[in-house]
Protein backbone atom coordinates (compact mmCIF):
# COMPACT_ATOMS: atom_id res chain seq x y z
CA UNK A 1 0.00 0.00 0.00
CA UNK A 2 1.14 3.70 -1.01
CA UNK A 3 0.25 6.42 1.51
CA UNK A 4 0.61 9.93 0.44
CA UNK A 5 3.32 11.74 2.54
CA UNK A 6 1.44 14.97 3.15
CA UNK A 7 0.59 14.84 6.97
CA UNK A 8 -2.79 16.22 6.37
CA UNK A 9 -3.60 13.94 3.51
CA UNK A 10 -5.77 10.42 4.16
CA UNK A 11 -5.02 9.35 0.29
CA UNK A 12 -3.55 5.74 0.42
CA UNK A 13 -3.53 3.56 -2.96
CA UNK A 14 -5.90 1.22 -1.15
CA UNK A 15 -8.33 4.03 -0.78
CA UNK A 16 -8.66 5.19 -4.08
CA UNK A 17 -8.61 4.10 -7.89
CA UNK A 18 -6.74 5.56 -10.34
CA UNK A 19 -9.31 5.38 -13.03
CA UNK A 20 -12.22 6.38 -10.95
CA UNK A 21 -10.58 9.15 -8.57
CA UNK A 22 -7.77 9.85 -11.23
CA UNK A 23 -5.68 10.12 -8.46
CA UNK A 24 -1.58 8.91 -8.69
CA UNK A 25 1.31 8.41 -6.47
CA UNK A 26 4.23 10.06 -7.11
CA UNK A 27 7.66 8.47 -5.35
CA UNK A 28 10.44 11.07 -3.97
CA UNK A 29 13.08 12.30 -6.63
CA UNK A 30 16.11 10.80 -5.95
CA UNK A 31 18.13 13.34 -6.57
CA UNK A 32 19.20 15.21 -3.28
CA UNK A 33 18.65 18.66 -3.94
CA UNK A 34 14.81 17.97 -5.16
CA UNK A 35 14.13 15.55 -3.09
CA UNK A 36 15.07 17.95 0.30
CA UNK A 37 12.67 20.24 -1.76
CA UNK A 38 10.03 17.73 -1.64
CA UNK A 39 10.64 17.01 2.09
CA UNK A 40 10.14 20.58 3.17
CA UNK A 41 7.14 20.56 1.23
CA UNK A 42 5.12 18.31 2.89
CA UNK A 43 5.66 20.19 5.70
CA UNK A 44 6.31 17.08 8.17
CA UNK A 45 8.03 16.74 11.53
CA UNK A 46 12.09 18.45 11.44
CA UNK A 47 13.43 14.90 12.17
CA UNK A 48 11.29 13.35 9.13
CA UNK A 49 12.96 11.90 5.61
CA UNK A 50 11.65 10.27 2.77
CA UNK A 51 12.45 6.64 2.21
CA UNK A 52 12.37 4.65 -0.75
CA UNK A 53 8.88 4.02 -0.75
CA UNK A 54 7.57 7.27 0.17
CA UNK A 55 5.16 9.19 -2.41
CA UNK A 56 3.12 12.08 -2.72
CA UNK A 57 -0.08 11.79 -4.25
CA UNK A 58 -1.37 13.89 -7.32
CA UNK A 59 -3.57 16.17 -5.39
CA UNK A 60 -0.83 18.19 -3.91
CA UNK A 61 1.07 19.09 -7.21
CA UNK A 62 -0.32 22.30 -9.58
CA UNK A 63 -2.12 21.13 -12.90
CA UNK A 64 0.68 22.69 -14.76
CA UNK A 65 2.75 20.01 -13.52
CA UNK A 66 1.97 17.28 -15.56
CA UNK A 67 1.98 16.65 -18.71
CA UNK A 68 0.16 13.55 -21.21
CA UNK A 69 2.44 11.13 -22.90
CA UNK A 70 2.08 10.01 -26.20
CA UNK A 71 0.82 6.57 -24.79
CA UNK A 72 -2.19 8.73 -22.82
CA UNK A 73 -0.09 8.14 -19.41
CA UNK A 74 -0.09 10.99 -17.04
CA UNK A 75 4.01 12.37 -15.86
CA UNK A 76 4.98 14.71 -13.56
CA UNK A 77 7.45 17.30 -14.83
CA UNK A 78 10.64 16.22 -13.59
CA UNK A 79 10.82 20.28 -11.67
CA UNK A 80 7.73 19.38 -9.97
CA UNK A 81 7.67 20.38 -6.23
CA UNK A 82 4.45 19.40 -4.43
CA UNK A 83 2.44 22.70 -3.62
CA UNK A 84 -1.13 22.81 -3.34
CA UNK A 85 -3.35 21.29 -0.25
CA UNK A 86 -0.14 20.62 2.05
CA UNK A 87 -1.39 22.29 5.65
CA UNK A 88 -4.71 22.66 7.26
CA UNK A 89 -4.44 26.45 6.73
CA UNK A 90 -4.30 26.65 3.28
CA UNK A 91 -7.33 26.81 1.21
CA UNK A 92 -8.23 23.54 -0.22
CA UNK A 93 -8.25 23.90 -4.32
CA UNK A 94 -9.72 21.16 -6.55
CA UNK A 95 -6.77 20.15 -8.66
CA UNK A 96 -7.89 19.07 -12.10
CA UNK A 97 -11.40 20.04 -12.30
CA UNK A 98 -11.28 23.33 -13.93
CA UNK A 99 -9.41 25.29 -16.48
CA UNK A 100 -6.77 28.16 -15.27
CA UNK A 101 -7.89 30.16 -17.24
CA UNK A 102 -11.56 32.15 -17.58
CA UNK A 103 -12.19 32.55 -20.94
CA UNK A 104 -15.25 33.53 -22.01
CA UNK A 105 -16.43 33.08 -25.62
CA UNK A 106 -17.03 37.08 -26.02
CA UNK A 107 -13.55 37.94 -25.10
CA UNK A 108 -11.86 39.16 -28.23
CA UNK A 109 -8.10 38.34 -29.30
CA UNK A 110 -6.49 41.26 -27.25
CA UNK A 111 -8.23 39.90 -24.08
CA UNK A 112 -7.49 36.43 -24.38
CA UNK A 113 -3.95 37.23 -25.05
CA UNK A 114 -4.20 39.62 -21.83
CA UNK A 115 -5.40 36.80 -19.92
CA UNK A 116 -2.66 33.79 -20.67
CA UNK A 117 -0.26 36.81 -19.65
CA UNK A 118 -1.60 37.81 -16.45
CA UNK A 119 -2.01 33.70 -15.74
CA UNK A 120 1.15 33.34 -16.68
CA UNK A 121 2.63 35.99 -14.11
CA UNK A 122 0.35 35.12 -11.69
CA UNK A 123 2.21 31.24 -11.88
CA UNK A 124 5.93 33.08 -11.43
CA UNK A 125 4.77 35.01 -9.01
CA UNK A 126 3.36 31.83 -7.03
CA UNK A 127 6.20 29.76 -7.76
CA UNK A 128 8.21 32.62 -6.47
CA UNK A 129 6.77 33.25 -3.45
CA UNK A 130 6.41 29.37 -3.18
CA UNK A 131 10.23 29.08 -3.17
CA UNK A 132 10.65 32.05 -0.69
CA UNK A 133 8.78 30.30 1.93
CA UNK A 134 10.76 27.05 1.80
CA UNK A 135 14.23 28.87 1.56
CA UNK A 136 12.38 30.31 5.14
CA UNK A 137 11.65 27.07 6.34
CA UNK A 138 14.93 25.54 5.48
CA UNK A 139 16.69 28.48 7.28
CA UNK A 140 14.98 27.90 10.21
CA UNK A 141 15.70 24.07 10.56
CA UNK A 142 19.48 24.92 9.60
CA UNK A 143 19.28 27.46 12.87
CA UNK A 144 18.00 24.63 14.95
CA UNK A 145 20.67 22.44 13.74
CA UNK A 146 23.02 25.05 14.18
CA UNK A 147 22.45 25.35 17.90
CA UNK A 148 22.24 21.75 18.41
CA UNK A 149 26.35 21.77 16.85
CA UNK A 150 26.96 24.59 19.70
CA UNK A 151 25.37 22.92 22.20
CA UNK A 152 26.83 19.71 21.46
CA UNK A 153 30.58 21.16 21.38
CA UNK A 154 30.03 23.33 24.47
CA UNK A 155 29.83 19.73 26.23
CA UNK A 156 32.78 18.61 24.75
CA UNK A 157 34.81 21.63 25.77
CA UNK A 158 33.94 21.12 28.89
CA UNK A 159 34.53 17.55 29.30
CA UNK A 160 38.11 17.92 27.56
CA UNK A 161 38.83 20.94 30.98
CA UNK A 162 37.63 18.03 33.22
CA UNK A 163 39.70 15.74 31.85
CA UNK A 164 42.76 18.20 31.98
CA UNK A 165 42.01 19.02 34.90
CA UNK A 166 41.34 15.24 36.67
CA UNK A 167 45.17 14.37 35.13
CA UNK A 168 46.51 17.77 36.83
ZN1 LIG B 1 -2.02 13.38 -0.79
Amino acid sequence: MVCCAVTMCKNTSTKISKNKDGITFHRFPRDPDRRCLWEIAVNREDEWSASAFSAVCSEHFDIKDFYITEGGLRRLSVDAVPCVNISACQIPKPTFSNLPIDVKPSDSDEVMKLKFKVNRLEIIAENRKRRLHMMWQGRRRLRKKLERMKCIIKHLIRYKEDKLSENK
